[in-house]
């Protein structure tokens, strides 16, 4: 039996499923239940019966799976795939700039520790940000981790300061306006499409910017037939195995070969087979930070914004 069977197999033995961010190596969908972005994953997680969730991403998204599902075993397929960005902030760093700001509404990103999200009044999404800082009716927020994600939200708002964390995520900030004016000149019919988490002058000279499943929707519906993917390799990868899945003819070039996460493509399906067999890497979260964690995500996905 080939490896891709065995944990197919070990799936059915455990009632486990394998959730996989569109960022993983491409090989690790043919096992999974469900490819997307963190937010989608955890939701749909929370709706199965399974006994067992495997994240195939990384530390924090395992984290938010666990707080929409704390009473199922999720697992990582490895322990040491943590997130650049959500690793820049601690409580203890949150603490120093809550005090900095006080009486200020604070808004997390969805890539942040349960720690982090435990801290904070509301979470959002790189789909959501914009509409979430928009909803709290207030003048000036506090946003952690990615400072270019609150910059992005600051620029599609009128008269709302966004003070930002200095956080960012490597692996987008490699992306440069020199790429988009290269990429222009290489394929001037191609559309190009950029992620929220990239330099300002990236997302200012994209044709657009949005979300990882913000940016999938938008080729599929787009009359056009070639694009610059301005974001993670996974995204370009699946984009064109789909275009020639379901022949539509359209062609997704990555805007430089080295947009690869390095925390993304640690898990292997080798990893994943061995967290399943053996049940390990499994995520604990004390359960006073699930619950307040827990409320800073329903806050946002119940759209109830009011801040307490
Ligand atoms: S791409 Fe950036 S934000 Fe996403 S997991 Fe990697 S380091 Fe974190």
């Amino acid at each position: 039996m080939n490896l891709v069977d065995k944990i197919k197999e070990l799936k059915k033995e455990k009632n486990a499923i394998i959730l996989t961010h569109c960022y993983q190596n491409i090989e690790i969908d043919e096992v999974s239940d469900f490819v997307g972005d963190s937010l989608y994953l955890s939701k749909m997680a929370a709706k199965t019966d399974a006994d067992i969730i495997l994240f195939a991403g990384v530390y924090f998204m395992a984290q938010s799976a666990k707080l929409l599902s704390p009473n199922k075993k999720v697992l990582l397929p490895t322990l040491n795939s943590g997130c650049h960005m959500a690793d820049m902030i601690d409580v203890e760093n949150l603490k120093i700039f809550k005090n900095k700001y006080p009486n200020i509404p604070i808004v997390c990103y969805i890539n942040s520790t349960a720690e982090i999200k435990a801290n904070c009044d509301i979470c959002c999404t790189s789909s959501n940000a914009v509409e979430i800082v928009k909803s709290l009716g207030v003048k000036e927020v506090l946003f952690v981790p990615d400072n270019y994600l609150g910059k992005y939200v600051e620029s599609k708002l009128k008269n709302v300061k966004v003070i930002t964390y200095n956080g960012f995520c490597p692996t987008h900030l490699r992306i440069r306006k020199c790429d988009i004016d290269n990429a222009r000149k290489l394929y001037p019919d191609a559309l190009i499409l950029s992620h929220p988490e990239c330099h300002q002058d990236v997302t200012n000279n994209s044709d657009f910017t949005g979300s990882t499943k913000e940016i999938v929707e938008f080729a599929k519906k787009s009359p056009n037939k070639r694009f610059i993917i301005a974001t993670e390799k996974g995204v370009a990868d699946r984009l064109n195995r789909d275009s020639k899945l379901y022949h539509w003819n359209k062609e997704f070039i990555l805007i430089t070969e080295n947009i690869i996460c390095p925390d993304m493509k640690r898990n292997t399906l080798e990893d994943i087979y061995t967290a399943l067999l053996e049940e390990k890497h499994e995520i604990a979260i004390d359960s006073e930070i699930i619950n307040r964690a827990k409320n800073c995500i329903e806050k946002m996905l119940n759209k109830t914004y009011s801040l307490v």
